[in-house]
């Protein structure tokens, strides 16, 4: 086995990356025959999405206290730059996003965790029925939810710290300040382990199915606080939207049509769950989430309307004018 070269990246210089040839390498089997491609690289890439969704997470943080650290340092018209509501709207939009992935990453760990401790449970002893069923609910409930996390969290990780940058105006563009490095480093997060659009490829079934819908309307059912009572009314329009369209979508049963649409429906269907478990940590503790919720909740429903408006205008004979660019 020999290493090619050591890739000149863009960024995440704290980890070379090489192409490893095998020539005549001695192979082994391991595990069992013909369960190769679906499950253990669908277990092994489901796991590594994870990882990257909490990498992307990880960048969003920086991103945003590197930010907030400089606005509240730096004076323009003898202010300090976090009191212009242009930058405190970036700010706190920020926030927003990274409080609303971190919900989605937890919640897909949380899923992973309980069907793999029951996979080491079965390990020692046969599962008993509802042990079985419960670890078919998690697997599902993981697989499902784990290209949300991944790819949206990358896409946050990204637009984070390009707002980083914007926060630092021009001394962002400077390579001595760390919004630059976590800005190129970023950029991968949306890349590797499947790009952002292999992850709706890998949420489609899950569209297609009602699987988000189900999640979804399962999240509605919960309590929240009553100060939190509005904004779970307009999460539940948010929601119709979301099913208003795939109905619409799933209904001409034009393949491409839903190919094209993929992208929105994917990213309403976070829009709507990211909501949901903000209102259940903001209802467990506002002081923590309630500002971030009230943020998030403008945002949503402002992503949601363009992704339903834009899925609205498709339609079959509509795909030749994307095929034309
Ligand atoms: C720094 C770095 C480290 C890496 N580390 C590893 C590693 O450790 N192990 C490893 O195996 N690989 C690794 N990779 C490879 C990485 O996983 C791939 O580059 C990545 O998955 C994208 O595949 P690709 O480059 O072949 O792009 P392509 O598949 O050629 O994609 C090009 C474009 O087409 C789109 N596209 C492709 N197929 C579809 C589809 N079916 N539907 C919709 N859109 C599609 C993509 O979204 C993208 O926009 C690494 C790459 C980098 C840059």
């Amino acid at each position: 086995m020999t290493v090619r070269h050591i890739e000149n990246k863009m960024g995440i210089h704290g980890s070379p990356t090489c192409e490893l040839v095998y020539k005549n390498a001695k192979a082994e089997l391991c595990g069992s025959r013909k369960r190769g491609l679906i499950k253990y690289v669908m277990a092994l890439m489901n796991g590594a999405r994870l990882g990257i969704a909490a990498q992307s997470v990880g960048i969003s943080q920086t991103s945003y206290d590197e930010a907030l650290a400089y606005a509240k340092d730096r004076k323009q018209f003898g202010t300090e730059i976090v009191n212009f509501p242009a930058v405190y709207e970036m700010l706190s939009t920020m926030k927003a996003k990274l409080d609303a992935g971190r919900a989605l990453l937890y919640e897909t760990a949380r899923y992973v965790d309980v069907y793999k401790g029951l996979e080491d449970i079965e390990r020692e002893r046969p599962l008993t029925p509802e042990e079985k069923q419960e670890l078919k609910k998690f697997d599902k409930l993981a697989t499902a939810l784990t290209p949300l996390a991944k790819g949206m969290n990358a896409e946050f990780a990204n637009q984070n710290s390009y707002d980083s940058i914007q926060v630092h105006g021009g001394s962002g563009y400077m390579l001595e300040y760390a919004c630059q490095r976590l800005y190129r480093d970023a950029r991968i997060t949306s890349i590797y382990e499947g790009t952002t659009q292999l992850q709706t490829v890998a949420a489609l079934p899950h569209l297609s199915t009602g699987e988000y819908s189900a999640i979804i309307a399962e999240l509605e059912a919960q309590t929240v606080a009553p100060e939190f009572e509005p904004i779970a009314a307009r999460a539940k329009a948010m929601s119709v939207k979301f099913n208003e369209v795939l109905e619409s979508v799933k209904s001409t049963g034009d393949k491409e049509l839903l190919d094209l649409a993929c992208r929105h429906l994917y990213e309403l269907a976070a829009y709507c769950i990211m909501t949901q478990l903000l209102l259940r940590d903001a209802t467990k503790n506002a002081e923590l989430f309630g500002k971030s919720l009230l943020v998030f909740a403008n945002y949503a429903e402002a992503e949601v309307a363009k992704h339903y408006n834009f899925v609205k205008s498709l339609s079959v004979e509509a795909i030749v004018n994307y095929k034309k660019a």
